[in-house]
């Protein structure tokens, strides 16, 4: 197998995600044939950095010996057996574990498999509590603008991207929309938390009028990731649990993106000091190598389940719900968690990545340079409809995997991220804006 072999059969058989399939005929797709660390690796051996985490569910780098060892130690017990009716030591660990995570306080953990479905399961559980509540009129969802919690039909009814959105509009029961606390929307002179008030301001406004009807409100805890990486601060979150607690509406914490550290906190909203009702869990949950996905709720919801009644039982399954070798693998992360201190090992990083960052985040083309644990951005001021799929070709000639979302360029490391790599990485963008922009 070599490069240009594996890039023909796969545009003949493959159909990749987020993808117009045409662009491929001037774009080469990048054949990968493995992965160590923090780096990717060609057929030709040609190395490249992946700086966004494989979409941001790699925290402890490729083929990570320790995730290694305990799934090949898996693969000698149990693959996997159905969920409903049965059960094995990953999955219960695992939910053990992450419960006390909560402090308990989200006690019950329900499975699947990718971060959509998770979100999906969270919206059907808030509507059939309220339902199983004798609450039934409470049928609308609440996201903020520029929210992403994924692309199934459930989950795109509560994102406001219109690109992915606008046209499956006629299948979507859309939800209602309240403004982010993107603190980049502050007012000269205002700051991050004033932006937070203004936008809690028009949440309460929303529920006050509507909260008879609304089950649940859904929100990505301090960074909205997909649609730029707007950050904002936690005094939001606090507003908007106290908010919804006095409206008696579900909060939604998706932590799919941003929990297991990727703020700088194990899950975000501890920042703000709040638990919501149901917390999202994905991506990095399982360092990368295995889909797994998990919603952790409380002993009032499951409660509202509890009953001799089938019918109000929550009857929503997956085949792979639970499967034992990705809880295991979400074992092994976690027990790299502990051995290695990384909350405490990631803000050292973030510290030098900071510095060596310092001349970038002045440079006169970068703009609203921000960082939240291990995420960086900055916006590009560039007309350049092609922006993003310029840099992202002119990074990959430096060795760097970046693939900007519009004009904002972002990095979202693996944690195992060492000097050379962050010399290489803040380096190879500097040159690649250079090279773009020049
Ligand atoms: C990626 C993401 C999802 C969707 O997860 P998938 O596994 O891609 O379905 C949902 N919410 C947030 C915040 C995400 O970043």
């Amino acid at each position: 197998m070599n490069n240009q072999s594996l890039l023909e059969r796969s545009l003949a058989a493959v159909w990749h995600p987020c993808t117009q399939m045409k662009l491929h005929e001037t774009m080469p797709l990048v054949p990968i044939r493995r992965g160590e660390g923090p780096w990717l690796e060609d057929f030709e051996g040609r190395r490249i950095l992946d700086a966004i985490s494989s979409w941001w569910v790699n925290l402890f780098g490729h083929a990570n010996p320790r995730i290694n060892a305990a799934l090949r130690d898996q693969l000698e017990q149990l693959d996997h057996v159905m969920l409903a009716g049965f059960t094995h030591m990953p999955v219960v660990e695992l939910s053990e574990k992450l419960s006390a995570l909560t402090g308990h306080e989200l006690g019950h953990c329900f499975y699947a498999s990718d971060g959509a479905s998770a979100v999906e399961i969270a919206l059907k559980m808030s509507f059939h509590f309220w339902h199983n509540s004798g609450r039934p009129e409470k049928t609308r969802f609440l996201s903020l603008t520029g929210s992403y919690h994924g692309e199934t039909l459930g989950a795109l009814a509560v994102t406001d991207v219109a690109l992915f959105r606008d046209v499956y509009a006629p299948l979507l029961r859309t939800a209602d929309r309240v403004p982010s606390p993107d603190w980049r929307h502050a007012a000269p002179g205002e700051s991050p938390r004033d932006a937070a008030l203004v936008a809690a301001v028009a949440l309460e406004a929303h529920l006050a009028a509507h909260h008879a009807e609304t089950a649940a409100f859904i929100v990505e805890p301090l960074v909205q990731c997909a649609t730029g990486m707007a950050m904002y601060d936690a005094e939001y979150l606090r507003r908007a649990h106290a908010l919804c607690e006095h409206y008696g509406v579900h909060l939604i914490a998706d932590e799919i993106a941003v929990g297991f550290g990727r703020t700088g906190s194990f899950f975000a909203c501890e920042q703000a000091g709040i638990m919501p009702n149901f917390l999202c869990l994905s991506k990095g949950i399982s360092g990368g190598t295995l889909p797994l996905s998990v919603v952790l709720t409380t002993d009032a919801v499951y409660a509202a389940f509890y009953d001799d009644s089938t019918a109000r039982g929550f009857l929503h399954s997956h085949s792979y719900t639970g499967n034992a070798l990705a809880c295991r693998a979400a074992l092994a992360t976690l027990t790299i968690f502990g051995e290695d201190d990384v909350i405490n090992a990631n803000r050292s990083t973030a510290a030098q990545l900071n510095e060596r960052a310092a001349a970038l985040a002045a440079d006169p083309r970068v703009r609203h340079f921000r960082n939240t644990g291990m995420i960086w951005a900055f916006d590009v001021s560039t007309d350049d409809p092609l922006f993003a799929r310029r840099f992202h070709q002119a990074a990959m000639e430096h060795s760097l995997l970046l693939r900007p979302i519009g004009n904002t360029v972002y990095f979202m490391p693996p944690y195992v991220i060492g000097s050379d790599e962050i010399e290489l990485l803040v380096a190879g963008t500097q040159t690649a804006l250079d090279d773009v922009l020049p």
